[in-house]
């Protein structure tokens, strides 16, 4: 007979959080929000950790290396997508590990071929106002000239005027060459009034953009996420399909941790991926999943995982559970799960951390899934939101939205991570096409975000997130008090504009 769980399953908005008695040191900003990425034995240290418990998805729509350098500097880390091309993706591992603070690779270029409206177009979609033109249009191309909001005048200028017509030529640049260090290329910026320097190579290739607005970067960012050679630690998804080639060539462009990409990670396919990098690649670390419960969460360590991912059905693109009627309630996946990685913890001295993934509507919900027993928390909808996620920014009405679509669907054609073992051609999709609204620089949401979840903890009189876990206190909400939750009998003032 089928088994037939007796318990509803939750998620995070049927929750909420007592306060805890607050002592008077256990102030927001002493909250410390580091957490381990990777399993490690009790006693030792985990070799890969975070600074935020925040991680952004393994989605084309969502984390680039532009994604990853905004969210390495803010202490959190990114997995690049594994949909694409094993030469674009260790392409852009390469770029996040080349990243140098305040040295900007160029991803706003074009040629002197191009027009004024696709120098209007680039402008519109990345919010870049330093275009760069090179022979071939690329980011590390012969650098001929660059456009700025200077160089055109769109009251006079025709839409099909020639970039090679209004760019600033390179004669007329002052540039820097490779090998300058950040304090020179800022007196130069200084010096010269300049808005940016272009950095170079002998070949007068481009190898970087300075700008004046980033000489503070690191100074602002004392949380970011480094390895031990001070570059930005970076992740990479990979599927149960190609990793044979695929991991060495992620090795070799020094990912720090890869994750097996999947919809569901308790199956054989998985377990044989698993192995296989295990035992070919000594130091490697993976995650695995997405499982939802005791079983699947032993089922990945037993494969040899470093960390856990759980959550199937909860993903704000997902449409698993209305195509197939499989998953769990995010919190209720995330209580389960973290009960057998705590009992594991007791009976092996292992410890092997557990990422909640997907469903996360509210900054509250973090605290949530970190109390309820995740170590950190994987966000898309969140990190689609910003300036630097790859995906298109566009007008609708009189406000921007950037699109965002879910790795099941047709538009990323993804179907590695739904492995079933036949040919990987789905008949139906799993996730859809849709526009979240835009919110502009990851930095500045991040921020109020990680102020309410420091400011959250501080009223449940955490310091720290082992802390959280353990004293956490819970209660669920009935529908009626959810609606006590928001404001309520009062005509709000927005409304009347
Ligand atoms: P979100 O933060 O609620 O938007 O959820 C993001 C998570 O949804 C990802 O990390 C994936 O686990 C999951 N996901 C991504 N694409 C799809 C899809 O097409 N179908 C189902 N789940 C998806």
């Amino acid at each position: 007979m089928a088994t037939i769980y007796p318990d509803v399953s939750r998620t995070f908005s049927e929750y909420l959080l007592l306060p805890n008695l607050t002592v008077k040191e256990c102030t927001p900003s002493n909250v410390d929000l580091t957490s381990p990425v990777v399993k490690y034995a009790r006693g030792e240290k985990p070799s890969v950790g975070l600074n935020i418990p925040i991680v952004s998805a393994i989605m084309q729509s969502v984390s680039n290396d532009s994604l990853a350098i905004a969210l390495a500097k803010c202490g959190g880390l990114s997995f690049i997508y594994g949909s694409q091309s094993i030469e674009s993706q260790t392409d852009m591992v390469r770029k996040v590990k080349k990243y140098k603070s305040g040295f900007v690779v160029s991803d706003s270029n074009v040629s002197v071929h191009h027009m004024l409206k696709d120098v209007l177009e680039i402008k519109e979609k990345t919010g870049h106002s330093t275009i760069a033109v090179t022979e071939d249009g690329s980011s590390s191309g012969r650098l001929l000239g660059i456009v700025t909001g200077r160089d055109y005048r769109l009251s006079r200028d025709p839409l099909d005027k020639k970039v090679a017509d209004f760019m600033t030529p390179f004669r007329d640049l002052i540039v820097g060459q490779l090998g300058i260090t950040l304090s020179e290329a800022n007196d130069i910026i200084w010096e010269y009034k300049l808005n940016s320097l272009p950095i170079i190579d002998k070949e007068q290739r481009l190898q970087y953009l300075v700008f004046r607005k980033d000489y503070d970067d690191h100074k602002q960012n004392p949380e970011q996420l480094l390895d031990s050679k001070k570059r930005f630690v970076v992740g990479a998804g990979i599927n149960t399909r190609d990793y044979s080639e695929r991991v060495p060539a992620l090795l070799d462009a020094e990912a720090d941790i890869l994750c097996v990409d999947s919809s569901d990670g308790f199956t054989e396919y998985q377990r044989e991926t698993i192995k296989y990098i295990k035992e070919n690649y000594k130091d490697v670390k993976i995650g695995g999943g997405n499982v939802v419960d005791r079983e699947g969460f032993l089922y990945m360590v037993e494969s040899g995982v470093d960390f856990v991912k759980v959550g199937i059905g909860g993903g704000s693109i997902c449409i698993t559970r209305e195509q197939k009627g499989i998953g769990r309630g995010q919190a209720s996946s995330v209580i389960e799960v973290a009960h057998a990685r705590d009992e594991y913890f007791e009976k092996t001295g292992v410890y092997v951390p557990i990422c909640s993934d997907g469903g996360i509507v509210h900054d509250y919900h973090v605290v949530l899934a970190l109390a309820m027993g995740a170590d950190f928390v994987m966000m898309g909808r969140y990190f689609a939101r910003f300036d630097e996620s790859p995906n298109k920014k566009v007008k609708r009405g009189n406000s921007y939205v950037k699109e965002y679509w879910g790795e099941g669907s047709n538009r990323a054609r993804n179907w590695q991570r739904y492995d079933m073992g036949e040919s990987s051609n789905l008949k139906f999709e799993e996730g859809v096409d849709s526009y979240v609204p835009y919110a502009g620089k990851l930095k500045d949401s991040l921020d109020v975000t990680l102020s309410k979840i420091r400011s959250t903890m501080s009223s449940c009189g955490s310091q720290s997130l082992k802390q959280l876990r353990e004293t956490a206190r819970i209660t669920m909400v009935s529908s009626t008090s959810l609606i006590e939750g928001g404001a309520h009998d009062v005509i709000l003032k927005e409304n009347e504009y």
